[in-house]
């Protein structure tokens, strides 16, 4: 059925992703603490880059 062969390429992606985490957790355990590297695909250069493209915070502000 149609939404089957959805459900299945869906559930496909998501094995996909969770490979790639994982993999890049892995990495990251293996190189061990290092300032971002071009071209390294860690989970945390990915995270420090995503923050780079992020942009600066915008300062947090309240009031009482
Ligand atoms: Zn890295």
């Amino acid at each position: 059925m149609r939404q089957d062969s959805r459900k299945r390429r869906v559930n496909a992606q998501r094995a996909l992703i969770l490979e790639m985490i994982e993999a890049s957790m892995q990495k990251a355990a293996e190189k061990g603490p290092h300032s971002l590297t071009r071209g390294c695909n860690c989970i945390v250069c990915v995270n420090r880059r995503k923050r780079i493209l992020a942009g600066p915070e915008r300062q947090w502000r309240y009031r009482l």
